[in-house]
């Protein structure tokens, strides 16, 4: 099956009709085909944009918010069929995309179709003066989104809908990887109403597609989440633009597990945080550190508790761990592994490829447990972004936490403690721009949402999204 862009409202070939092949991850196969687009695709994109801008950007919030909570209501009705296209281009379990992504897609538009409506801004009277300050928060205009593979319709609906609901138009990309499920939308997009140019979807590469929405003197901001490196490149090409950027980044995010903790929660999450998604989550605990005192006892249990995840084909009601995105990634991640002794650990748990039952040439690997001794190993230090988790034991507080920030990334951190005080002190102190205690993942939407260090610049999520997709202008009147 061949997909298409989505420009001004209509889905249309590339220009240079040019495709990439599609890959399904749980079998190898190629199955469809995607737009390799070029630079004229997303000015076509772009131009689309910016006639649609004047007119969306004026549309009452009323009206945008229903239209938003009508794409939301499309997206839940077809549920099914977007969690089925989702599992089959990412390679996850069907019912992590029935529970998980799609009923999240559904979430961002209609948590911004509302909060849309309760944004508002500041006021300063110059009392004295005579003068009072009020600040005007208006769209940017055209702004370029890309989304990465990993939770596809879940991060690519993330940035678009505070993009719109703001009064913006977009010009969007999803990974290359995994396009199905942003290709989906755009029929739901038509049939919500939205006007034609507000939302623009182009696929392509990263190195030239989303290099051209990057470069794009129009685009005047970018919401960008995907790895490290990437980043480094969209920034160093967008500041001498000066562009708005949000970039969320990268994590090798430490799990601090002390003895104090409820245990079987704590291993049951533990579990669910190293492995969920294939372990392909940003957010995924993948340093795990455990106080020495039951540290030989969290080995055995978390053995034998990871031992009992069933790797299978994502449309397998059993299957607990789905295929990796594509054979590159399989690659990487497996060289970790092979390379673990030389990278300053020794697999405990896993570590080889699987191989399913009629699909034998899919990208399965099991979930696998490395123990090191020394956090400034390679394995503790660079994001492996699969199923793959590290643990080593730790003898105090002072020394866990010096080596969980020791690390060049800061997205998330977990702690599993009953102690208030030493939650306190820890959570101060650590160095990442989310940490949850005593849970994983448990997200409220109005939360500010990013990294600190090499996991990115700037926060989305809540108001913190509709006020990096907005331009403040202070507007100082004077009276008598
Ligand atoms: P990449 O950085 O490879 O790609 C992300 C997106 O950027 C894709 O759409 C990609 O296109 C595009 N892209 C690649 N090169 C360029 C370029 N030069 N200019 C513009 N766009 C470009 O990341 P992955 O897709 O491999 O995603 C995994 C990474 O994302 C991990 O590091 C993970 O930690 C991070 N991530 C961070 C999250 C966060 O919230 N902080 C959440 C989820 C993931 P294409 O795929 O076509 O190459």
């Amino acid at each position: 099956m061949n997909i298409k862009n989505y420009i001004n409202g209509e889905y249309v070939n590339p220009v240079s009709d040019s495709w990439i092949d599609n890959y399904n991850p749980s079998n190898g196969e190629i199955y469809g085909q995607i737009p390799n687009s070029i630079n004229e695709d997303v000015e076509n994109g772009y131009k689309a944009a910016k006639n649609a801008f004047l007119s969306w950007s004026e549309t009452s919030l009323d009206e945008r918010s229903k239209i938003m909570s009508k794409i939301a209501q499309l997206i839940t009705e077809k549920l099914p069929e977007l969690a089925a296209a989702e599992a089959k281009d990412n390679g996850k379990p069907l019912h992590v995309a029935k529970s998980i992504d799609i009923p999240r897609a559904a979430a961002n538009f209609q948590f911004f179709a509302n909060a849309i409506t309760q944004f508002a801004s500041e006021a300063h009277e110059s009392v004295g003066h005579n003068a009072i300050n009020f600040t005007l928060r208006q769209p940017i205009g055209v702004v370029g989104c890309i989304s990465p593979w990993n939770l596809p319709l879940y991060l690519f609906t993330w940035k678009i809908a505070p993009a719109i609901a703001a009064g913006n138009c977009v010009v969007a990309k999803p990974s290359e990887i995994t396009p199905m499920t942003a290709y989906l939308l755009g029929e739901i997009l038509t049939e919500a109403g939205l006007p034609k140019g507000v939302l623009n979807i182009v696929h392509g590469l990263g190195t030239t597609t989303g290099q051209a929405i990057v470069a794009h003197p129009g685009i005047k901001a970018i919401s960008f989440t995907g790895g490290t490196q990437t980043g480094a490149h969209i920034a160093k090409v967008a500041a001498p633009m000066f562009k708005k950027l949000s970039l969320e980044l990268g994590g090798k995010n430490p799990a601090i597990i002390f003895a104090d903790c409820d245990y079987d929660e704590m291993l049951q999450t533990t579990v669910r945080s190293s492995f969920a998604n294939q372990g392909q989550i940003c957010l995924c605990g993948s340093r795990i550190f455990v106080e020495a005192s039951m540290y030989q006892k969290f080995k055995i249990d978390f053995i034998a508790a990871v031992s009992k995840l069933k790797v299978g084909n994502p449309f397998d009601t059993s299957t607990d761990i789905g295929a990796l995105v594509s054979r590159p990634h399989l690659e990487k991640v497996k060289k970790y592994i092979d390379n673990a002794a030389q990278y300053g650990g020794k697999v405990i748990f896993g570590g080889a490829t699987v191989s399913v039952d009629n699909s034998e040439d899919g990208y399965y690997l099991e979930p696998t447990i490395i123990e090191v001794q020394d956090n400034s190993c390679t394995l503790n230090q660079e994001e492996i972004f699969g199923p793959v988790v590290t643990i080593m034991p730790f003898n105090d507080e002072n020394e866990v936490l010096a080596m969980a920030n020791d690390v060049s990334y800061g997205l998330s951190a977990t702690l599993w403690t009953n102690d208030l005080k030493r939650t306190m002190r820890v959570s101060k102190q650590i160095q990442a721009g989310i940490v949850w205690v005593n849970t994983w993942l448990l997200r409220d939407l109005r939360t500010p949402f990013g990294g600190v260090k090499n996991s990115g610049v700037g926060r989305e999520g809540g108001f913190e999204a509709l006020r990096f997709f907005t331009e403040p202008k202070n507007i100082c009147i004077k009276y008598n």
